[in-house]
Order: structure tokens, then sequence, then C-alpha cells
């Protein structure tokens, strides 16, 4: 089932076009992989999904982004109910400086989808059973996330962005600051989250889309020149 429906997307940062007219429909509880060369408007094309190109001074964006059928871009499409269904996860982890703890109950609280404490911890608990890193953290709760390893971290981002039980998760390279192992613990968990999530990824590692995409678009100067099924685009004839 169609998640994200992108048309004629075009987006400028003053007299520089850096997203040319794309056209690309997203499917729900699929990985896809976003690959290209540096520069080519990944990161861009994912800020587009989550208004987070909005912040940035200079922005010009025509077209259309929907999600489950709403224009993202219309006036009337709140900020807060945008950040509550796009979970979003970046390349370097960054954990708030709170502690493991806060930093997953934060967001459901100030969405009010917790209400008593007992609640909020049963919350907290599940995000961090479906991140796969709860029996690593279950007795230090209220240490900082900062004291995690690098790996941990990324994962405990990934547990802030799935606590509000979003429709996407966007993650922006998610695992090139990690290491080997680390990184094939993110993408077994990105096997099992797209049970639940619509995920986007923006990698510039092949053997990684190969392994974890269900689709993949391949951008290349701002354009989209490849859209097709994983196995499909890899498959060499
Ligand atoms: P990718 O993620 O594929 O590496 P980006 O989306 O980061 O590509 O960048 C696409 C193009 O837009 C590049 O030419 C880049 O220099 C330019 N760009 C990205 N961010 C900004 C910005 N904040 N201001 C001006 N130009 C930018
Ligand atoms: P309603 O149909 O009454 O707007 P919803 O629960 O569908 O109720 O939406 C609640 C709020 O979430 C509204 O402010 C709506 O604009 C916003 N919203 C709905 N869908 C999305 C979406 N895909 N992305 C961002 N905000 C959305």
């Amino acid at each position: 089932e169609l998640s994200i429906r992108v048309r004629d997307l075009s987006l400028w940062y003053g007299d520089t076009q850096a997203l040319k007219s794309l056209n690309i429909d997203l499917y729900q509880k699929n990985v896809t992989a976003l690959i290209g060369p540096s520069g080519c408007g990944k990161s861009t094309f994912l800020r587009c999904l989550n208004r987070m190109n909005d912040l940035i001074p200079g922005v010009r964006i025509e077209g259309l982004v929907e999600m489950d059928g709403r224009d993202v871009n219309a006036r009337k499409m709140d900020e807060v109910a945008l950040r509550r269904r796009v979970g979003m996860v970046f390349q370097k982890p960054n954990p708030f400086p709170k502690s493991i703890y806060e930093n997953i109950a934060y967001a459901p609280r100030m969405h009010d989808l917790v209400g008593r404490k007992a609640e909020q911890d049963e919350l907290v608990e599940r995000a961090l059973r479906d991140a796969g890193l709860w029996e690593e953290v279950k007795d230090k709760l209220h240490q900082p996330g900062t004291s995690l390893s690098g790996g941990q971290q990324q994962r405990l981002c990934i547990a802030r962005a799935i606590a509000v039980q979003p429709d996407v998760i966007l993650m922006d390279e998610p695992t090139s600051a990690l290491d080997p192992i680390s990184t094939a613990t993110i993408e077994d968990l990105m096997d099992k989250l797209k049970k639940q999530f619509t995920i986007v990824t923006v990698t510039h590692n092949m053997q990684q889309a190969a392994r974890v995409a269900d689709y993949t678009a391949f951008f290349h100067l701002g354009e989209i020149i490849e859209y097709n099924d994983t196995k499909t685009m890899f498959s060499t004839p």
C-alpha cells in the first residue's frame, strides 16, 4: 500500500537547483534505500519528507509530497502532527543529554500519548525491546544516553524515533559512523522494524542497499534515474 507520493518535487538552495522534478511512490512496511553519489540530493529529498528543509534559509520548494493522502506542505498540516508521524534517525547518533529513560519518554509525553507513570514505563520498555536494546540497558535506565557505545546510542535513537509510533522512519546514513558489528545489528533491526513501519534510508553503500532494501531509488544530480525493487536493480543479466 502507498505511504508517500511525490509529484514534480523540485527544490532550490538560492539559485542552485538540488532536486529536479522528482516523482516517486513509496510503499508501506518496506525498506526503501536512496543511493547515489555524494551531493546528488538524497538528504535533501529525505528532509522534504519531514519538512526539515523549512528550517534552512533561502530554500524554495515546488511540487507535492503526500503522506497517507495528505499534503505534507499544506499550511493546515501542523508541524507537531508531522513530527509524530515521521521519525528521523541521523548519521551521527544524537541522544538528548538526558537519561536513557528520558530519551524515550520525552516525545510520547509531549504528544500526550502516555498518562500514568506505569504507562510511561511500559512504553519505554517496549520501545527499547523493539530496538533490541532492553537487555543491555534495563539496569541503567537513569544513566545518560551518551554513556552508551556508538552502536547502542544509535539503537537508542531508533527507540526514541519509534516510541511515538510513527508511520514512517527516515534514516540518513544510519550506520556510516558505526563499526561492522553495530552496522549488522542495525541492518537486522531495520528488517524487523519494517513489519511495523515504512522505512526510508539513505546509504552510499550498495551492499547495504542490496541487503536491507525492498526497493532502491538511484539518485544522480538531483534526479531519480532508476527506481525498482532491489533484486531487479542489482541482478546482473
Ligand atoms: P547527498 O545527500 O546526496 O549527499 P545533499 O542533499 O546533501 O546530497 O546535497 C545536494 C546538493 O545540494 C549539493 O550540491 C549540496 O552542496 C547542496 N546543498 C545541500 N544542503 C545545502 C544547504 N543547506 N545550502 C546550500 N546547498 C546545499
Ligand atoms: P483529522 O482527519 O481530524 O485531521 P487526523 O488524526 O487524521 O484527524 O489528523 C490529526 C492531525 O494530524 C491534523 O492536524 C492533521 O492535519 C495532521 N496529519 C494527518 N495526517 C498527517 C500526515 N501524514 N503528516 C502530518 N500531519 C498529519
